[in-house]
């Protein structure tokens, strides 16, 4: 039995708290909770367990004082998710109810906490995401991880997860912390002078927050080669996605969008925009990856290998001054290579003389909306100065349609794609 006093959380009191039982077979009942300074939980927890993080660890919740500091955790995300207009996740609590361990959670009891009693009749995206409690926010795991301080012994490489120009992703597990990382290793023979400089150039990473952004959690060099440890997305990139429908990739344009919007505020630009560098998670959260934030690293990278790609903008491929204007372009460009099956081979002079010296392409109008085929067109103006500004990018009108937050379309599509590749790779 347990009784929780959470008079110290004050930004709790406005907080509604639903408990969704589920009945096996026969649909599911809400209790709604007011929480004040007390909570009393003793009608449906004998003891609990909390699902928590992607690895579908749980933390097992012995005593008052541990469901207090688990409570208490869960609502400064929560405050931080309110803060930042994310989307606030549900807590999930597996009640024990003195059930063989097999059989724990067979109602597949949830909390959930709403802003307030207006939303409360809405459980629809909470309860439709796949998502898990209590996974540390990024800009927390960021804390503890950069505090920690990244070092190669803790952390345990496992699958190759791509290579790519200079580098090769791997995820791996990260001891200390429990947590799955995604591990990028690069070779650079470069003097301890510049391994410093690049050091202190991934500083902004730590400042960099925004659910759009990969999060950050530490570099260090071993001999000749850095790693970059960022947060893992286990939808991969949107690479490996073809022929993304419209209703999808609008989500994904508002997120990618709010994410350029986010470093451009910054002073930062990204200056690799792809669909390699685009990544997306069974939680329906789409991050942007392998923005140039060191100057020193962008060129140790480039004295060995091809720093020219088919998704570069012609003032760039010419050589000219690369600016905000040169991102919108790769993202027009992206962003009609995954809509539209088509293949863009990232190394061919005749392709890259093309994007020079040629009109731009257009979607073939008829098979997408018109405001789609009017984005596309907008992004890729042959002139910087004819493709849309940041404020301009937020107001277009196909971004405004699909900017409702619901990001149960994207959970979906990656979790059905997850699955379909499963399916015919055959049984492990
Ligand atoms: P380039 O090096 O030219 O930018 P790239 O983006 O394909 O090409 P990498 O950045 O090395 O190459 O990434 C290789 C692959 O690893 C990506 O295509 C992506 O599928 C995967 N990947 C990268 N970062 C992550 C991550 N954080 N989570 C999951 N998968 C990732
Ligand atoms: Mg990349």
């Amino acid at each position: 039995m347990l009784w929780l006093t959470l008079g110290p959380f004050h930004a709790m009191e406005n907080q509604v708290l639903v408990i969704r039982i589920k009945i096996p077979n026969s649909g599911a009942v809400d209790w709604t909770v007011h929480s004040g300074p007390q909570l009393l939980f003793r009608d449906v927890l004998v003891s609990g367990h909390l699902n928590e993080d992607e690895d579908g660890d749980r933390i097992t919740v012995r005593s008052d004082e541990e469901m207090k500091a688990m409570l208490s955790y869960y609502y400064s995300t929560v405050m931080e998710q309110q803060v930042n207009g994310q989307l606030i996740e549900p807590l999930q609590i597996f009640p024990r109810a003195c059930k063989p361990p097999g059989e724990r959670n067979i109602h597949g009891l949830k909390v959930n906490t709403r802003a307030g009693p207006s939303q409360h009749s809405s459980p629809a995206v909470s309860d439709s995401l796949p998502s898990n409690s209590l996974k540390k926010s990024s800009a927390e795991l960021k804390k503890i991880l950069a505090n920690g301080q990244m070092n190669e012994q803790d952390i345990r490489y496992r699958d190759t997860l791509g290579h790519g120009n200079g580098g090769t992703v791997y995820k791996a597990y990260h001891v200390p912390s429990g947590k799955i990382l995604a591990v990028k290793v690069i070779l650079l023979d470069i003097t301890l002078e510049l391994q410093k400089q690049i050091m202190s150039e991934l500083e902004i990473l730590y400042k960099c927050d925004s659910s759009y952004i990969i999060g950050f959690y530490g570099a260090f060099f071993v001999e000749n080669r850095i790693s970059i440890c960022t947060e893992f997305m286990d939808g991969g990139s949107l690479d490996v996605y073809r022929k993304i429908p419209e209703h999808v990739l609008g989500r994904i344009a508002v997120a990618v969008v709010k994410g350029l919007t986010y470093l451009w505020s910054l002073k930062i630009l990204h200056r690799d925009v792809k669909p390699s560098n685009m990544l997306v998670n069974t939680r329906g959260q789409v991050k942007l990856c392998d923005f140039g934030v060191s100057t020193q690293l962008v060129n140790s990278i480039a004295k060995t290998y091809v720093g020219t790609n088919a998704y570069m903008a012609p003032e760039r491929i010419s050589g000219e001054q690369y600016g905000i204007h040169s991102d919108v372009w790769s993202l027009g460009i992206s962003f009609m290579e995954v809509c539209c099956c088509l293949q863009i081979d990232t190394s061919p002079l005749q392709l890259l003389q093309c994007i020079v010296d040629e009109d731009s392409p257009v979607l073939p109008v008829g098979e997408f909306s018109e405001p789609f085929v009017h984005f596309i067109t907008q992004c890729m103006g042959k002139q910087p100065k004819e493709r849309p500004a940041p404020e301009e990018l937020m107001g277009h009108p196909f971004i405004v349609q699909f900017n409702d937050g619901n990001a149960t379309v994207v959970s979906m599509w990656v979790c059905r794609a997850l699955e379909e590749r499963r399916s015919q790779q055959g049984p492990p």
